[in-house]
C-alpha cells in the first residue's frame, strides 16, 4: 500500500518498548496504538530491534493490522553531543546491521558501569545494578538510571534526576563513545533504511550549532529530520520545517512515547502541516519501504 492521502492518517514514527527504556511491552504498545487509531507506527528502540518480532506478532493478531515500520533509534557522537538518529524501514535481519547494534549495546553497558561508579562516588548506591535490573536484559539507558533513583526515593520525577545528575556537566554524566554520524547514517542505509535526526530541539544547542549539525548530517547523506513532536511550540515547529526546505531534507514526526503519562501519548499532536516534505512521500521510502 502506498499512502496517498497522508493527511487523513494518524502517523507516529518514534516510540519505545521494554526492549529499551519504554515501559510497555511490544504487545502493549501495539494494543495502545490500535486503541489510539494509529494507521502507521514505527517502533524505534534505542540501539536494538529486539522488540520488533513481538510487535509484528501482536499486530498481525488484529483483523486490520496497522502499518508497522521496523525502526531503531541509534545514538551517535557529534562533537561532545549525544545525537539520536532514527532509522526507519530498516531490514532487522541484516547481519551487518545487527553486528553494529550489538557493538552499540556493548558501549551502552560499558557506559552504564562508568555512570554507576560516578553515582556511587556521589553517594548513590547500587545504581548500576538497579538500572540493569530495570532494563531486564534490554539495552540499558540513562532512563533506567533515572527510574531507579526515582524508585529509591531520591527524586519524585525522572526529569529531576537528569537535571541534577545525568546531563552533560553533571556528576553522573559519562562522555559518550558512540559512532560518528557518518558511520551511523551509512549503517542505516546499508540496512535499507532512511536516516532521520531525532528531536533536534532537545540537544540543548544554539540555532547556529543546530544548523551546523543539520548541514553535516545532510552531507553524510542523511534523509530527514523530525519536525513534529508531541510537546512543541508552533515557532519551533516552523523553524524545523524551514530547515527541511533549506537543507533539502524530508520531515518525520514522532511522539517518542515511553510510558503512560498525562503529557505524551502515541499519535497525540502528530500534526501534518501541508507545507512539509514528508518522508513517506520521498522516492527512497516509496521504493524501499513496503507500506
Ligand atoms: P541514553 O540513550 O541512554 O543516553 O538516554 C537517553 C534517554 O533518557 C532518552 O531517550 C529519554 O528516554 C531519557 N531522557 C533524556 N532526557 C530526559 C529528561 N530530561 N527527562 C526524562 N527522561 C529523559
Ligand atoms: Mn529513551
Ligand atoms: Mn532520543
Ligand atoms: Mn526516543
Amino acid at each position: 500500500m502506498v499512502i496517498m492521502n497522508e493527511t487523513s492518517l494518524i502517523i507516529d514514527l518514534h516510540c519505545h518498548t521494554t526492549a529499551s527504556d519504554g515501559q510497555l511491552t511490544p504487545t502493549e504498545i501495539i494494543h495502545r496504538a490500535h486503541g489510539n487509531d494509529i494507521d502507521v507506527l514505527a517502533v524505534t528502540d534505542h540501539d536494538t530491534t529486539a522488540g520488533l518480532a513481538e510487535a509484528h506478532q501482536a499486530n498481525n493478531s488484529f483483523d486490520k493490522p496497522l502499518t508497522l515500520i521496523d525502526g531503531v533509534e541509534v545514538s551517535a557522537k557529534w562533537h561532545s553531543f549525544d545525537i539520536h538518529i532514527v532509522g526507519l524501514g530498516i531490514d532487522r535481519h541484516n547481519p551487518g546491521f545487527q553486528d553494529f547494534l550489538t557493538e552499540q549495546r556493548l558501549r551502552r553497558d560499558t557506559r552504564a558501569l562508568a555512570i554507576g561508579e560516578k553515582l556511587e562516588k556521589a553517594g548513590i548506591e547500587g545504581a548500576y545494578e538497579g538500572a540493569k535490573a530495570l532494563a531486564n536484559g534490554a539495552a540499558i539507558s540513562r532512563g533506567h538510571f533515572a527510574r531507579y533513583m526515582v524508585n529509591q526515593g531520591y527524586f519524585t520525577a525522572m526529569a529531576g534526576v537528569f537535571k541534577k545528575y545525568l546531563v552533560k556537566g553533571k556528576t553522573g554524566y559519562v562522555a559518550n563513545n558512540w559512532h560518528s554520524i557518518e558511520e551511523t547514517v551509512k549503517q542505516i542505509h546499508n540496512a535499507g533504511g532512511v536516516a532521520i535526526i531525532a528531536h533536534p530541539s532537545r540537544y540543548n544547542m544554539s540555532t547556529k550549532w543546530l544548523r551546523k549539525l543539520i548541514n553535516e548530517f545532510k552531507s553524510c547523506g542523511g534523509d530527514g529530520i523530525e519536525t513534529v513532536l508531541s510537546q512543541q511550540g508552533v515557532d519551533e515547529r516552523a523553524l524545523l520545517i524551514s530547515f527541511c526546505h533549506v537543507y533539502d531534507l524530508y520531515a518525520s514526526l514522532g511522539s517518542d512515547f515511553h510510558f503512560d503519562s498525562p503529557w505524551v501519548d502515541l499519535g497525540r499532536n502528530m500534526h501534518q502541516p501541508s507545507d512539509c516534505p514528508w518522508i513517506w512521500q520521498s522516492p527512497k521510502w516509496q521504493e524501499k519501504i513496503a507500506i
